[in-house]
């Protein structure tokens, strides 16, 4: 198999047959004509079931996960919601990592739970908690690392054998980490999922999402019309059509054009990351830096054995405490203040109130003294002269 950035670069973007586009085309187009009654060209009927555009994109991330197949959708929360639909059924149970996205546990307790799907949040950085969390009817471990925000790191081989004993899906949301620093499947997770909205597209002017699974089998009530036996892929590919949360062409191209340069992007994101971080520990108005990058980080020697680089996500809690850290927030130039990350420009949150905005009050809660920087590909000098106005002013 080829490198990661030749697959991130050619896998499912070769150019058109017809006219020899370097750049596969745009194929803006609801609906195919067929050649006589249901006789389809390549296969393609009507872009809710499947778009070119679309599935170069769906195999491009595939070949970088190394899984078998790719499915994109309008969003991360839509491909969350159609792979839980997927694979769950009304009294199923779900392990939930707790210091993770808040839209995914809105999702899970707001929307899936009146369909009587139960959960338990859980710390994924310690598998004692995970294993008391598992009931009969657990199906799915839901799992993000680096966690969001704090930054812990969870133990994938470990966690999949867990889930497996158990018979539940380990579920990898690999967001944070990119396939280029992570790929879950290696360690025998069976899905990965992602924001694509986030480091996959990488210029934060595109949503989307995808699910990429792994050849397995899956049993479920055949209430989609499938035998037991069905495939993840066969179960999330039928959700995809018949939900319909589909990923759009134009969406599905800008994804693609991120993806080819990931590997660039993240190089430079944790380049610059790792360095701030330091910085911020020499900073006497930082009462603790959460980076797995960082020698004294509960999480480094996993993250060092599991990821190929710390990524480019830094949280840090200030001394003055919520007053501090919103202040802190609100006084940047260059970092933006706005949920979001993984875009080549730096952002900066609260996620006490903004990205966590749907877990206050609970044992979820974000500490509001915690301040995360999604870090830009932006030049050094200018990172740190930013951070240091926010301090200093
Ligand atoms: C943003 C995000 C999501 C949700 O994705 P959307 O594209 O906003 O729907 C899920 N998981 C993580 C880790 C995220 O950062």
């Amino acid at each position: 198999m080829s490198g990661f950035t030749t697959r991130a670069v050619h896998s499912g973007q070769e150019p058109d047959r017809l006219t020899g586009a370097v750049i596969p085309p745009i194929y803006q187009t609801s609906t195919f004509v067929q050649d006589g009654i249901n006789v389809l060209r390549d296969g393609h009927e009507y872009s809710r079931g499947s778009n070119p555009t679309r599935n170069g994109f769906e195999e491009q991330l595939c070949a970088l996960e190394g899984g078998l197949r790719g499915f994109a959708f309008a969003s991360g929360i839509a491909c969350e919601d159609a792979l839980l639909r997927a694979v769950l059924r009304p009294g199923d149970h779900v392990v939930l990592g707790g210091d993770g996205y808040g839209g995914t546990n809105r999702l899970i307790t707001r929307v899936l739970a009146p369909w009587r799907i139960g959960h338990t949040p859980v710390d994924v950085t310690d598998l004692d908690e995970v294993r008391q969390a598992f009931v009969a009817e657990t199906k799915v471990v839901w799992v993000e690392t680096p966690t969001n925000p704090r930054l812990g790191i969870a133990d994938l081989a470990a966690l999949t054998e867990l889930a497996h004993e158990h018979g539940a899906l380990l579920v990898v949301d690999n967001t944070f980490a990119s396939p280029y620093l992570q790929r879950p499947l290696e360690f025998g997770a069976d899905v990965v999922v992602h924001s694509t909205t986030k480091y996959v597209g990488g210029h934060s002017d595109v949503l989307g999402g995808a699910v990429v699974v792994a050849d397995r089998e899956w049993a479920v009530e055949p209430v989609n019309g499938f035998s037991p036996g069905a495939t993840l892929a066969e179960l999330v590919g039928f959700q995809q059509f018949a939900g319909g949360a589909v990923a759009g062409p134009q969406d599905s191209y800008l994804a693609a054009r991120g993806l080819k340069t990931l590997s660039l992007r993240m190089e430079r994101h944790q380049d610059n990351a790792g360095r701030i971080a330091e910085w911020l520990t020499q900073r006497p108005e930082v009462s603790q830096v959460l980076y797995p990058g960082l020698p004294d980080h509960p999480g480094h020697e996993l993250a060092a054995r599991q990821m190929e680089g710390f990524g480019g996500m830094v949280s840090f809690r200030l001394r003055g405490g919520e007053s501090a850290a919103r202040r802190f927030a609100e006084s940047t130039l260059m970092y933006k203040l706005s949920v979001s990350l993984g875009g080549v420009e730096s952002l900066i949150c609260w996620p006490s109130e903004m990205t966590h905005g749907s877990v206050v009050g609970t044992p979820q809660a974000v500490p509001t003294d915690l301040v995360r920087l999604s870090v830009g590909i932006e030049d050094l000098e200018d990172h740190l002269a930013d951070l240091e106005r926010a301090f200093t002013s």
